[in-house]
């Protein structure tokens, strides 16, 4: 198949909706994940030609290796990974109960494990492959009630630049990108006050937008950005 093949986890709404959108634009055939957002997965295939939506919860190994199973039953490949899913559960680390910190780290750390285990050797077949994890502002700089979240996006980093290091030699290039504040529902709960705060520390002084993230994206998955590899992309705004 000529066309090239992305994956993208969590698809459905924020920061990997844009992603997928933007992708179709470029010309690839996008399959995009899903964990209970059924209806805005719909729509987001619906909306884009050459997309095709899977329910499935990252964190479920065996769902993982069923649905790349369809992928590849259906293109043969998979150029593009893209782990985007993620959730948040803040809270102060005393208050933080076990299953608060286990949940954040199965979806955003364990979880990176899976669709690229599964998906890696078929692009050493390929000899070509890009995946790109997406990490966070607060996995560099840390942040307040989110030691959870944190550590797993910290974690993603660590994953990246080795796994680069891996597969360099069979044309494969693994980044990260490391959002800043983005206008999605992960952050359409921060309280007022706060935000304005936040924004204060934002050179730009706004929230950035899911496409601003899509865009880099766009770029680091071309064939000529081939030797780009092992790196933490901020896109921040200037946050200080
Ligand atoms: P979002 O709008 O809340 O979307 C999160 C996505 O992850 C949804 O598609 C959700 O699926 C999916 N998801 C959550 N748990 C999952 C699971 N167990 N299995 C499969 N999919 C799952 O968040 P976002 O802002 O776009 O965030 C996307 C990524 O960017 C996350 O990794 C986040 O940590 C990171 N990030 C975001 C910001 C920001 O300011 N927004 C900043 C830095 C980093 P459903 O909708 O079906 O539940």
């Amino acid at each position: 198949m000529d066309k090239k093949v992305a994956l993208i986890t969590g698809g459905d709404k924020g920061i990997g909706k844009a992603i997928v959108e933007k992708l179709v634009k470029e010309g690839y055939y996008v399959c995009f994940t899903f964990l209970r957002n059924i209806e805005g997965a719909k729509i987001v295939e619906t909306n884009n030609k050459n997309t095709r939506a899977f329910q499935c919860d990252v964190r479920d190994f065996s769902r993982v290796k069923e649905v790349s199973g369809m992928i590849l039953d259906q293109f043969g490949k998979v150029d593009v990974l893209i782990n985007n899913a993620g959730i948040v559960r803040d809270k102060t680390f005393l208050k933080m109960d076990r299953e608060t910190w286990d949940v954040v780290i199965d979806t955003n750390l364990k979880s990176i494990y899976n669709f690229t285990h599964e998906l890696l050797p078929i692009m050493i077949n390929e000899k070509f492959g890009r995946i790109i994890n997406i990490s966070s502002v607060i996995g560099i700089k840390g942040g307040f009630g989110q030691t959870n979240y944190a550590a797993s996006k910290a974690g993603i980093i660590g994953f990246t630049k080795s796994l680069a290091l891996e597969v360099a030699k069979n044309g494969i290039t693994v980044n990260a990108i490391a959002p800043g504040y983005i206008e999605t529902d992960m952050t359409k709960e921060i309280p007022d006050n706060i935000r304005q705060e936040l924004k204060k520390k934002i050179s730009i002084g706004e929230f950035g937008k899911p496409i601003d993230i899509a865009n880099l994206i766009a770029y680091l998955v071309r064939e000529e950005s081939y030797y780009i590899t092992g790196e933490v992309f901020n896109i921040n705004g200037g946050y200080y």
